[in-house]
């Protein structure tokens, strides 16, 4: 298979998404603040594909983001209500019906992400004060994550895909936005689970895991430092409760 990628999507080009994701209008901005190790790999992360299905919406690329002028300029920004989507102590809980901010009062809702492994997530919030200052949303989601590549640690934990799924659906549900296109992004990421599986099991194949993946309802969860190390967004707080930054 060619090694030639597409540089929008970022996979290789036979298997390139971007003709059959059509942007989404939302009123929500996302802002999607990625680990560089999450930027580099190339399969299965899903915070790019994201980006790609929602037109109001960026990826800045970095660890701490407090000297990023981008980012800093729009949780400044009169305009919007940025909110940070990371679970810990007052984080409203979107899911349960609790709104992001109490009022809006003419503003944009600004959701920021951090799209990153657990512990490289804790660490951009530890050297993000600015971040830790904002109001907090997390999410407890209504099914577990259907990540059969990666194998998720908790329950809890979701891919960025299905984090932006459970929070446009509970902005819609709140009246903040409207969600124009739900099945897009589960669609999305079935038919990409779907390649990867194929891929796995097709001996031709280099680079791709050869074992077939098993059912994520079938897995025991990993343990201890190797499931810290794989944890994905742990939107609710049970069992992956973050130490406060700075305590780690
Ligand atoms: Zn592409």
């Amino acid at each position: 298979m060619t090694r030639e990628m597409c540089y929008r999507c970022f996979w290789p080009k036979p298997l390139c998404w971007c003709g059959s994701i059509r942007p989404m209008e939302t009123a929500t901005r996302f802002e999607f603040l990625m680990h560089p190790k999450e930027f580099k790999r190339v399969k299965a992360g899903t915070g790019r594909l994201t980006h790609l299905c929602l037109s109001n919406s960026e990826i800045r690329v970095g660890v701490g983001f407090d000297e990023d002028a981008a980012v800093q300029a729009l949780i400044r920004d009169p305009l919007y209500a940025a909110v940070l989507l990371y679970p810990g102590p007052g984080a409203r809980n979107l899911s349960q019906g609790e709104p992001p901010v109490d009022d809006l009062d003419g503003r944009r809702l600004l959701v920021l992400l951090l799209d990153a492994t657990w512990p490289l997530a804790r660490k951009m919030l530890r050297l993000s004060p600015s971040l830790q200052r904002l109001p907090r949303a997390m999410l407890t989601p209504s099914t577990p994550s259907r990540f059969v590549i990666k194998q998720q640690p908790h329950k809890e934990c979701l891919s960025t895909l299905e984090a932006t799924h459970e929070l446009l659906v509970a902005l819609e549900r709140a009246g903040l936005d409207r969600y124009p296109n739900p099945e897009q992004l589960l669609d999305l990421f079935a038919r990409m689970q779907d390649i990867q599986i194929r891929c796995a099991a097709d001996p031709d194949r280099k680079g791709y895991r050869r074992r077939p993946y098993s059912d994520p309802a079938e897995r025991v969860p990993f343990q201890g430092r190797s499931g810290a190390r794989r944890a994905k967004h742990p939107i609710a707080p049970e069992r992956t409760a973050p130490p406060e930054p700075g305590k780690d």
